[in-house]
């Protein structure tokens, strides 16, 4: 009998790691609320990513997921989907130390601090390497189309639309009527209020953006040091650019703040006046102005198995696989990711005694 798992969730990580979980051969549901073909629903995250391959936190897990991430996406640049392209980071500050310390220096190509005489006014440091950025709204429906063509020996998979009450609930929603050992939870920010969760270190990290046109623009950049929102510039595959922003914790404001526009386009002027051709950044043709809500978690991501997670009154305990609050790095982690809950999902099927079908 081939293994099924309900995945509940379907933005970057939910959709990655039915992938993976299919790739090893287990049969996968995928239910959520929010589906790839809801790419103007603010009520999940992953439509409204830059995205960029960026990392700008160090510690052993997450590093460990971007490399895996980082690797993944690069060998995805045949596909047209993932873009290789130059990167600029310029600080209001003095960031000598901080360059000194970026553990992915080794990772990515070309990295090197940018010479004084380089950088544009205002400036006081910079460091240059090569990153991977790509396009949310090409590459959820790219996801979503290997998901449905998956053929033996890959397992098959299916979506289920349907907002749940709690993780029982979607236990009881595999394809088929098939009863399922293991869940694995992606709500993101859904696992603040979801039955059986109830995380309360769940929070929202609000950010706004300005998508414009310019294929002429192709290096991406961002500058650090403001103390009122973050200032970057991300080139996606498609010709358009993505220039942000802001991180705005516990904010769960959806809607769109003119004054935050109008710093986000002149900051980024500043640095690239490219944008408009030099014509003023009233002039950057803006297509659209996007709010979404990161799903954040107090003290860093969840994944973990919970491996005695009781259903049908005690009568069944089953295995959930928590992969929520990645909060602004869910992109470039993603593959990283899937492989834990991948390999948490064997360890379920291990322990059972039945080990992986492939
Ligand atoms: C402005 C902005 C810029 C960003 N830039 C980058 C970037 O450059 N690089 C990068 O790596 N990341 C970036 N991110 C972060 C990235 O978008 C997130 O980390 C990522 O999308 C999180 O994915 P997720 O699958 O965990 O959550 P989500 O995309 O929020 O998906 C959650 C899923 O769970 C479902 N769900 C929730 N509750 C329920 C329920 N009760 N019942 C059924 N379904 C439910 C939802 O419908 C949805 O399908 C950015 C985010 C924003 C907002």
């Amino acid at each position: 009998m081939p293994k099924h798992v309900v995945v509940l969730g379907s933005g970057v990580i939910g959709l990655t790691s039915a992938l993976v979980l299919s790739q090893r051969g287990y049969d996968v549901t995928i239910v959520a609320r929010d589906h790839v073909t809801d790419l103007d629903s603010q009520g999940f995250a992953s439509p409204w990513a830059g995205a960029n391959w960026h990392s700008f936190w160090d510690n052993p897990r997450t590093n460990g997921w971007e490399t895996v991430t980082y690797r993944k996406l690069k060998s995805l640049i045949p596909t047209g989907m993932v873009m290789q392209l130059p990167s600029k980071r310029y600080y209001l500050y003095d960031a000598a130390e901080e360059i000194d310390k970026c553990w992915y220096k080794d990772l990515v190509d070309d990295f090197k601090p940018i010479p004084k005489s380089e950088l544009p006014d205002g400036i006081a440091s910079g460091v240059s390497m090569t990153i991977l950025s790509l396009a949310p709204p090409l590459y959820l429906p790219y996801l979503q189309n290997l998901l449905l063509n998956s053929k033996a020996p890959h397992g098959k998979v299916t979506f289920v639309r349907q907002k749940v009450e709690s993780l029982e609930q979607a236990a009881g929603l595999a394809t088929g009527g098939v009863q399922v050992e293991c869940v694995v939870n992606a709500t993101g920010l859904g696992a603040k209020s979801l039955g059986g969760c109830m995380d309360e270190l769940v929070e929202p990290i609000r950010g706004q953006v300005c998508l414009v046109r310019a294929p002429h623009v192709r290096t991406d950049m961002g500058v650090g040091g403001y103390t009122d929102g973050s200032c970057y510039i991300i080139p996606r595959p498609d010709g358009n650019c993505v220039l942000g922003g802001c991180q705005e914790v516990g904010s769960w404001d959806l809607s769109v703040h003119p004054d935050r526009t109008e710093k986000i386009l002149k900051r980024a002027y500043k640095i690239c006046p490219e944008l408009s051709h030099g014509q003023g950044w009233e002039k950057i043709p803006v297509l659209k102005h996007n709010v979404g809500l990161r799903p954040s978690r107090k003290g860093g991501p969840r994944l973990e198995r919970q491996g005695d997670f009781q259903i049908e009154g005690g009568k069944r305990s089953i295995s959930v696989v928590h992969a929520y609050g990645i909060g602004p790095a869910g992109y470039q982690s993603s593959y990283g990711m899937a492989e834990n809950v991948a390999n948490l999902v064997d360890e379920h099927f291990g322990e059972k005694g039945r080990g992986s079908k492939l």
